[in-house]
């Protein structure tokens, strides 16, 4: 593990300083490649998020946060950026070490990060308000201000990267943080907050919660001193975060889970289709919110397209992230490994068949690890487990659609709506297929391929508000109309 980490790995950063948690408990911390501990984290209880939420608070309200300008708050973004910038090989080896990603996927992390910092550095001093035409003699102006202390919590499939997602709009409104990074993957998160250090924000206005959920994250959630909750994770999870956060109204914005369909009509670009098909899935391992996990393909190229997916497909190499051979790294846990392996299980009981992989990989190399083989399932039935759930890794099921008509059905057949995708060369079949298609995210001839300046988020149980964009720096902001009279003369109402 880096060298610089071992003096704060055991620690939460709260008020501008680094003290172990309350309880002195600790929380291993794997490589998913290996299987081996890496680090021994402080496990944050209610009484560490009591002390963060205090820090933060007074950070807010009475700290020097809400007088540093909005240029102010730019400059620290930047200098933060560029810190990870210059640490842009340390930091991706660290993911890599810690989630299991391949290097490669860690690196383009890395550079999204930096990309999110600037973006919303540039953002904070942005204009941000509008006047409305008033009857004389009023005037009216309408502001947006910062919302408080906002609770972030997030998951471990894109651990840094989700906490730039996080930190960068909060801050750059002018609001104070509190992140809670999964406790599977915190170990970029500390890093990352080791540079906040340095950096110079003023004492509580960025805190670190390391720990699990219920213990670390719930009592954010729950506090009457918090203003905003903004999660990434699962659905199920989402739902109990919005039931916790009811007792003072606080804002929630939510980035869940999906089953996203990836539609490729028979006229595609066939090489194309295919490799977005493949990329759509098994990038990441298939732990992608959005992954194109269900794919749907035209009848008269289905049989065409599905044997040079497979064929395809068997050549991936899956292996150590750090292995400049592998195409794809293990998953985050062995819980992980068990509960796709099981969804493996759950299509073919259900009578699914499977074209290729299914299996974990148990050689002498990769045994210790959680490796499983990129899988596809063919004669899916669409209203099936593993054609509805979101299985979280680099399982496919594959479908044939006769009619647009069908695709569409198919495609908006789940109650998730995060991403789509659309391959097609006619462009009024792709315009009204993305019309059609109930989801936040619609790619056309493309795959998860992101925009830092663009909304993401979902559609139906996909997930609540929207971040990223300028979209993303509003959810971090409430919006306040100041109404003046400019003609200051009593109104004879009650003469
Ligand atoms: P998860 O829901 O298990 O955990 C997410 C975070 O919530 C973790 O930090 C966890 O510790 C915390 N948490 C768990 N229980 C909690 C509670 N009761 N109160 C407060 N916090 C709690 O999700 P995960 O397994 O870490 O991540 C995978 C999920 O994340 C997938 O469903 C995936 O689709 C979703 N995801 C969505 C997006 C998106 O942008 N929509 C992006 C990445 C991941």
């Amino acid at each position: 593990m880096t060298k610089t980490l071992v003096s704060s790995v055991n620690k939460l950063y709260i008020d501008g300083k680094w003290e172990e948690a309350s309880s002195r408990e600790t929380i291993p911390v794997y490589n998913p490649a290996t299987g081996e501990v890496i680090a021994e984290v402080a496990s944050a209880n209610a009484k560490d998020a009591e002390q963060a939420i205090h820090a933060a608070r007074q950070a807010f309200d009475k700290g020097p946060w809400r007088d540093v300008s909005a240029y102010g708050r730019a400059e620290l973004l930047y200098k933060l950026a560029n810190k990870i910038e210059n640490h842009r090989d340390e930091l991706a080896r660290l993911e890599t070490e810690n989630n299991g990603k391949t290097l490669r996927e860690s690196f383009g992390d890395i550079d999204f990060t930096v990309r999110t910092f600037k973006y919303y550095a540039g953002l904070a001093a942005a204009p941000n308000g509008e006047t409305i035409e008033a009857d004389a003699p009023l005037t009216s102006k309408v502001v947006r201000e910062p919302i408080g202390v906002c609770g972030q919590i997030i998951p471990w499939n894109y651990p840094l990267l989700m906490a730039a997602w996080k930190l960068a709009p909060a801050l750059a409104a002018g609001n104070v943080c509190i992140l809670k990074p999964s406790e599977l993957t915190p170990l970029t998160a500390i890093r990352l907050f080791e540079f906040i250090d340095e950096t110079g924000f003023p004492p509580g206005v960025v805190n670190l919660l390391v720990g699990f959920g219920p213990q670390a994250g719930q009592p954010l959630v729950e506090s009457p001193l918090v203003d905003k909750i903004g999660f990434t994770g699962g659905t199920v999870t989402g739902k109990t975060i919005l039931q916790h956060a009811v007792g003072n109204l606080k804002k929630v914005s939510l980035e869940l889970g999906g089953k996203s369909p990836n539609i490729i009509f028979a006229d595609a670009d066939f090489e194309s289709a295919v490799d977005y098909a493949m990329f759509a899935i098994f990038n990441n391992s298939g732990q992608v919110c959005s992954a194109g996990s269900r794919l749907l393909v035209e009848q008269s190229i289905y049989e065409a397209f599905v044997e040079e997916l497979v064929k395809r497909t068997k050549k991936i190499r899956v292996g150590n992230g750090f292995d400049e051979h592998s195409q794809m790294g293990p998953l985050i846990s062995q819980k992980q490994m068990q509960k796709v392996l099981n969804y493996i299980k759950i299509g073919i009981d259900e009578g699914a068949e499977i074209a290729v992989g299914g299996n974990r990989l148990t050689d002498e190399e990769r045994k210790n690890g959680y490796f499983i083989e990129p899988t596809i399932f063919v004669n899916v039935d669409p209203k099936s487990r593993i054609a509805q759930e979101e299985i979280f890794g680099p399982v496919l099921c594959v479908m044939p659609f006769e009619t647009e008509e069908e695709a569409l059905e198919l495609a908006n057949g789940t109650p998730y709506g995060l991403a789509a995708g659309i391959f097609t060369t006619d462009g009024a079949k792709a315009e009204r297929a993305a019309k059609g298609i109930r989801a936040g995210v619609t790619w056309i001839n493309t795959y998860e391929q992101n925009l830092i300046e663009g909304p993401w988020g979902g559609y139906k149980q996909s997930g609540l508000g929207r971040e990223l964009g300028t979209y993303g720096l509003e959810e971090y902001t409430e919006v306040k109309q100041i109404i003046n009279n400019l003609n200051v003369e009593p109104t004879g109402w009650f003469n």
